[in-house]
């Protein structure tokens, strides 16, 4: 699972490894799923804050339609 947008994994981002510490999560990556508004199972992507920030924070619908664009693709 990576950010669709940096490509970080959630073992690279602070906030969710933060996030997995306080909330007792197994990892990083279960602190996505379980906490992350932005996470599509069915892709298997979410955007981190920070990108979701410089994006403008959109509308969910245009995230997954980002996902739907990726879909295939190495990233
Ligand atoms: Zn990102």
């Amino acid at each position: 699972m990576k950010c669709a947008m940096c490509g970080r994994t959630p073992d690279q981002i602070p906030e969710y490894i933060n996030l997995a510490k306080e909330s007792d999560y197994q990892s990083a990556d279960a602190a996505v799923r379980y906490e992350e508004g932005t996470y599509h199972p069915a892709y298997d992507k979410f955007i981190c804050t920070d990108c979701y920030v410089k994006a403008g924070q959109p509308l969910m619908a245009d995230v997954y339609e980002l996902y739907v664009r990726q879909k295939g693709s190495v990233n």
